[in-house]
């Protein structure tokens, strides 16, 4: 019933990738062959280790990157490209665990690493296709009821909103599926594979250098620490464990502390062939990218070339849903009965990180390896916030870091070989509610 190898079901998912058809890679870095000697390794090229990699670059460390498989090949080049404000677990357990003041520091993060991707994007000239513009859509009276409490708390936090509903729908989006939903100009989208792949070149341009098809088999720890690869070594001072959900799949790494506290769930996205751009600009005015309030949540956006990348549809068993293809487009024509017949040239998928409570897990392993995960699906502009923060601790300013670290997480019940079909039930649950 449950996929033994997450990298095998992982790789498959990501053949059929719009991202990955619509750039041009550039030549693979070496794979590692050699012993070296730096300040910092980190592991995995997604936009947490290549943020990270990126910062402390900059304040003058030297770093090396270890890919196991090619820069953005995982999460970060494969997602809905919606960097969205706030945290997927809401600001809960930020006020119940830290207090309000934290809490506080927290969510202004929260905005500052949104304004982190277009800065980068400027600094470094990163063309990703950058759009700004939010739409947060509800399906039924008591997710309306729902959305607009989400709503009223954004707009005390300083986000403005844009409220519609009834006759007024339409204006924000044009489905029959909605009865309500708030705009917001804060959040927004972009190419993610194309921002993962600029965020690497401005990294090497700061000195990282960065080694692909170069899987940490281990990581010896101490003072110094010893990343071992099949064909080489790296020590270093301080590492950066940014491996997402398959940190654990290719040797201990240092994971086995921290790798029960996140599941892998996979979800996927479907690509169309490009519309008609007043099709476009009528089903979703404003290229504004959407999602639904729903636990199992539906997300969708135009691409800069007019395609709609429509996704959703979640798999707690790291198996790959049968006929997904046509399940999603399905979905997507519930949404929009305009793209009924539309034809699909894309479909692939990758894993989320989810934790426990939903919120960002980030902390240490002893005082010198730091690890990011447990996203929860919100990692298109956290991440880049992550990586920022691991520089500032590794550079001795680790306050905002540890707002992050004092969180406390649990470790999901029953062990690798238990914990993904108890988060299924538990999942099937939430699901029966979000029909009511
Ligand atoms: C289909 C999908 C849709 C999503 N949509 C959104 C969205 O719209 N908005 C949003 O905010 N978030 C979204 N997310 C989540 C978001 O993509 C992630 O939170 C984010 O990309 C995580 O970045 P990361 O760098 O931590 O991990 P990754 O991008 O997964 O990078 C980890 C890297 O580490 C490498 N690695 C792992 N182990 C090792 C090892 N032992 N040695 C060397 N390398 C290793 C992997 O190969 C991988 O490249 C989505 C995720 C998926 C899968």
């Amino acid at each position: 019933m449950f996929a033994r190898s997450l990298v095998g079901s992982d790789t498959q998912l990501n053949q059929k990738s719009y991202y990955e058809a619509s750039v041009q890679r550039p030549a693979a870095c070496p794979a590692l062959a050699e012993s070296l000697s730096v300040d910092v390794v980190v592991v995995g090229a997604g936009f947490s280790g290549l943020s990270a990699a990126l910062e402390l670059a900059q304040r003058g460390m030297s770093v090396v990157v270890l890919e196991a498989d090619r820069v953005g090949s995982g999460a970060s080049g494969r997602n809905g490209g919606q960097a969205i404000v706030g945290y997927a677990s809401g600001q809960g357990p930020f006020v119940d665990q830290l207090g309000a003041a934290d809490a506080q520091r927290a969510w202004d993060m929260s905005l500052e690493a949104i304004d982190l991707i277009d800065a980068r994007i400027a600094q470094h000239g990163i063309d990703c296709d950058r759009a700004h513009g939010y739409v947060y859509v509800a399906d039924s009276a008591r997710k309306r009821h729902a959305l607009h409490e989400e709503m009223e708390a954004l707009q005390r936090r300083g986000v403005d909103v844009d409220w519609a509903e009834g006759a007024d729908l339409a204006r924000l989006i044009d489905s029959p599926r909605y009865v309500a939903a708030a705009r917001e100009q804060r959040s927004g989208h972009l190419h993610p594979l194309k921002y993962a792949l600029g965020l690497a070149r401005a990294a090497q341009a700061a000195g990282v250098r960065i080694f692909e098809h170069s899987p940490v088999t281990s990581l010896q720890r101490g003072a110094s620490l010893l990343a071992s690869t099949a064909q080489g070594q790296v020590t270093a001072r301080f590492g950066v464990l940014a491996g997402n959900c398959m940190l654990p799949e290719y040797g201990p790494a240092g994971a086995p502390e921290i790798a029960p506290r996140i599941m892998p769930v996979g979800t996927y996205i479907v690509g169309t062939e490009p519309l008609d751009p007043a099709l476009c600009a009528r089903l979703i005015p404003r290229n504004a990218a959407v999602c639904d309030n729903n636990f199992v949540l539906d997300y969708f956006r135009f691409s800069a070339d007019h395609r709609m990348l429509f996704g959703g549809r979640v798999s707690y068993t790291t198996r790959t849903p049968a006929k997904l293809s046509s399940l999603m487009a399905q979905r997507m024509a519930e949404v929009f009965p305009a793209l009924a017949q539309t034809p699909i040239d894309f479909v692939w998928g990758g894993f989320v990180d989810i934790s426990m409570n939903r919120a960002p897990d980030f902390g240490r392993l002893g005082d010198n390896v730091y690890y990011l995960q447990g996203f929860s699906g919100h990692g298109v502009a956290l991440t880049g916030l992550a990586g920022r923060l691991v520089a500032e601790a590794v550079a001795g300013q680790a306050g905002r870091f540890d707002v992050f670290a004092r969180l406390q997480h649990h470790r999901f019940p029953g062990g690798p070989l238990l914990r993904t079909p108890s988060l299924a039930l538990g999942m099937l649950w939430h699901q029966l509610r979000d029909a009511l």
